[in-house]
């Protein structure tokens, strides 16, 4: 989404800094990217925070073999995840398409909090009483 699907490329030292690399600093940068098509950004809104917080530990654990790896310009590249983007198919009425199975909630990836899965669960209940109470209208 952020990169028209091609992968994504951050400078070291913007990663520590918690800044995107653009591309005036990446061609500033003596490290020049092996993958031609990468596009510089900041990780930071691709990966995880636990991820992001390992990939730095891991750098600054290999600087002490190989020393120099943690250096400004090392170049780190990255796809973007979503873990969260899974959505069962459903109409206005969070019926899917078996009639009269309905889905609500985080678990169908409808909601993402409190207060969305609780009106969504108000929605649908009112959407069923009616449909019992009064299924003509
Ligand atoms: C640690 C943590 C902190 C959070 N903090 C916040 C917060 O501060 N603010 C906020 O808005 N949201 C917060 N959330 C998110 C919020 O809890 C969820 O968005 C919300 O609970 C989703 O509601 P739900 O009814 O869709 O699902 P759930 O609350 O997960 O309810 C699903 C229910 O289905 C039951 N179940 C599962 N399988 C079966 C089965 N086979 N048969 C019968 N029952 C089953 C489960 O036991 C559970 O009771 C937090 C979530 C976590 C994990």
């Amino acid at each position: 989404m952020l990169t028209g699907k091609k992968i994504l490329v951050q400078r070291y030292g913007d990663f520590i800094r918690g800044r995107r690399t653009t591309e005036s600093r990446l061609y500033r940068n003596n490290i020049v990217p092996t993958l031609k098509d990468a596009v510089p950004g900041d990780l930071g809104l691709v990966l995880p925070y636990r991820i992001m917080v390992d990939l730095d530990e891991m750098i600054k654990a290999l600087d002490k073999i190989a020393p120099g790896l943690a250096s400004d310009e090392t170049l780190l590249y990255g796809v973007e995840v979503k873990f969260y983007s899974n959505k069962v198919m459903v109409d206005d009425t969070f019926e899917t398409s078996l009639k009269n199975l309905y889905t609500l909630g985080d678990g169908a990836g409808i909601t993402r909090g409190l207060m969305q899965a609780s009106a969504n669960g108000l929605y649908a209940a009112r959407h069923l009483y009616r449909e019992e109470a009064c299924p003509e209208n």
